[in-house]
């Protein structure tokens, strides 16, 4: 073991030391390697691949996350992360010559891709793992060091997480600090070089005002109501399929889940019987038995999707679908709900579950104008053979990502920049996008011949004057 594990909640001194220890380490850091980077890369997949066992133990006991999905959504996405960016690390690393302009004849100017230097990572509970390494890896990678706070809500898989990073990393390159919002809220006090956030948007805003006393900058991952949008040309049954799956996966706990469903009215039942019948396929029997669906993470989360299922029943929705729930267990059904009230709370609040409103819409207009009646979301998912259509709702509708005739799947494409725009975010992650986050591009010039500007100094003469005036007019 490389380092001793901390405590959960670590007093205010140990969290300073551990700070302190990153900062001394983090000149030393941004001079290193592509080699040494990648090096400890490589050390990291290794041990998380010796804990892969404990990993799914660690998410079964926090969350009942089932183990085929821990390797598909958490080990997988780490792997393929850290592969992309071993390929390409090279290159990003290596400073990148630009062009002077006729300005600056007789220069040379290049940008050199430079680390930070000591960064934070918070993460949230519902990827407990990929959430956590996903920016890590962009931040070695960056040649920063990091400390690392995961969510207090999967405390099991966290314990994990400390004892990999302890087992390959000295404290002063990459630390853990296990807590809550108490632990969190010292850590922010800290004078971090760049602060990677990923969670809610409420918290996102604390995470901007604590950077701005540093300051510092920040990448806020954060959360939303993604809607998603058919015409008449999707085909019924698979794109049901899709949907079902994307919401139902995780048990709806994901930023990109699916929030809310516009139908053409003629479409509305078909389209509502297509996806129940999606779901039944997707998770058969006794739901609350079946291992393949998952828990919500607390009790009080699954009794705020319960109240908000009621309240919206108590403005007129209809359950189109669902089935006896049980908060205590944080067992929520899979739920879908149609002729919703625009007062119902479901469509003021991320729904961040297995809840489904459905919207019945007679003209594309109306959509577009109660989607951008709301914040930015994280993604839009348009579901159409059209390609008019399809543009039409890329151009009126703005979002963090999108995807077309599918959902969710995106968010593993380490080309694609994944982030919000503004309720749902700033900045983006995977491959080189989360390699920039924390990366500083440092602007270098050198004067290698004496350079026109010299002439350009003044006395301004009449005949610089004149100078000036051509240039102006050439340039
Ligand atoms: P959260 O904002 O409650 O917590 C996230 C992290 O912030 C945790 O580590 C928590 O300990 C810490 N935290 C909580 N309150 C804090 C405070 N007052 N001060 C400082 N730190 C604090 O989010 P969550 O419930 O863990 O996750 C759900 C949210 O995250 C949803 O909104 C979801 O959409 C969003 N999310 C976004 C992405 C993305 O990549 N954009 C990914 C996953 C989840």
């Amino acid at each position: 073991m490389s380092q001793t594990i901390l405590p959960v909640s670590p007093s205010v001194e140990l969290m300073n030391g551990i700070f302190d220890a990153l900062q001394q380490q983090s000149s030393k850091q941004r001079m290193s390697s592509a080699r040494d980077r990648i090096r400890r890369l490589d050390a990291l997949y290794k041990e998380i691949w010796c804990r892969r066992d404990d990993l799914k133990s660690a998410m079964w006991e926090d969350f009942r996350k089932p183990g085929q999905e821990v390797d598909l959504t958490e080990i997988f996405v780490v792997k393929s992360e850290i592969k992309f960016v071993k390929k390409r690390l090279r290159k990003w690393m290596k400073p990148r010559r630009v062009s002077g302009g006729l300005a600056l004849l007789g220069s040379a100017s290049w940008v050199r891709s430079e680390a930070k230097g000591v960064a934070l990572i918070i993460a949230p509970w519902n990827y407990p793992m990929q959430l956590v390494f996903r920016p890590l890896i962009a931040a070695i990678a960056a040649g920063c060091t990091v400390l690392l706070k995961p969510s207090e809500l999967t405390g099991k898989t966290a314990g994990v997480i400390a004892e990999i990073v302890a087992a390959v990393f000295p404290e002063n390159e990459v630390s853990v600090v296990q807590g809550g919002v108490e632990t969190a809220t010292h850590l922010l006090s800290l004078p971090f070089n760049h602060m990677y956030f990923t969670g809610s948007p409420e918290v996102g805003k604390i995470v901007m005002r604590a950077a701005a006393q540093h300051p510092c900058s920040v990448t806020l991952e954060l959360g939303g109501k993604s809607p998603v949008i058919l015409d008449d040309s999707a085909p019924l049954k698979a794109t049901a399929k899709k949907i079902a799956w994307a919401k139902l996966a995780n048990a709806g706990q994901i930023c990109v889940a699916p929030d809310y469903i516009f139908v053409p009215r003629s479409m509305e039942s078909d389209f509502v019987e297509a996806l129940k019948s999606a779901m039944m396929e997707l998770y058969p029997g006794v739901l609350a038995e079946n291992p393949d669906y998952q828990r919500i993470i607390k009790g009080e989360h699954a009794q705020r999707l319960l109240d908000l299922t009621e309240d919206a029943v108590s403005k007129g929705a209809k359950v189109s679908y669902g089935g006896a729930s049980d908060a205590e267990d944080c067992f929520v059904h899979p739920t879908i709900l149609s002729d919703l009230s625009p007062e119902a709370q479901i469509m003021q609040e991320e729904v961040f579950g297995p809840v489904l409103p459905v919207i019945a819409y007679d003209d594309i207009q109306e959509v577009i104008h109660s989607v951008n009646s709301r914040p930015v979301p994280l993604a839009l998912y348009i579901y159409s053979k059209r390609n008019r259509v399809v543009n039409q709702l890329l151009d009126a509708i703005q979002s963090g990502g999108a995807s077309i005739n599918n959902s969710v799947i995106h968010v593993s494409s380490n080309h694609l920049p994944f982030g919000g725009l503004g309720n749902s975010g700033i900045g983006s992650g995977h491959g080189q996008h989360g390699f920039n986050e924390f990366t500083h591009m440092r602007g270098v010039y050198e004067q290698r011949v004496r350079g026109a500007v010299a002439l350009l100094m003044p006395p301004y003469r009449p005949w610089k004057t004149k100078v000036i005036d051509r240039l102006l007019r050439w340039l």
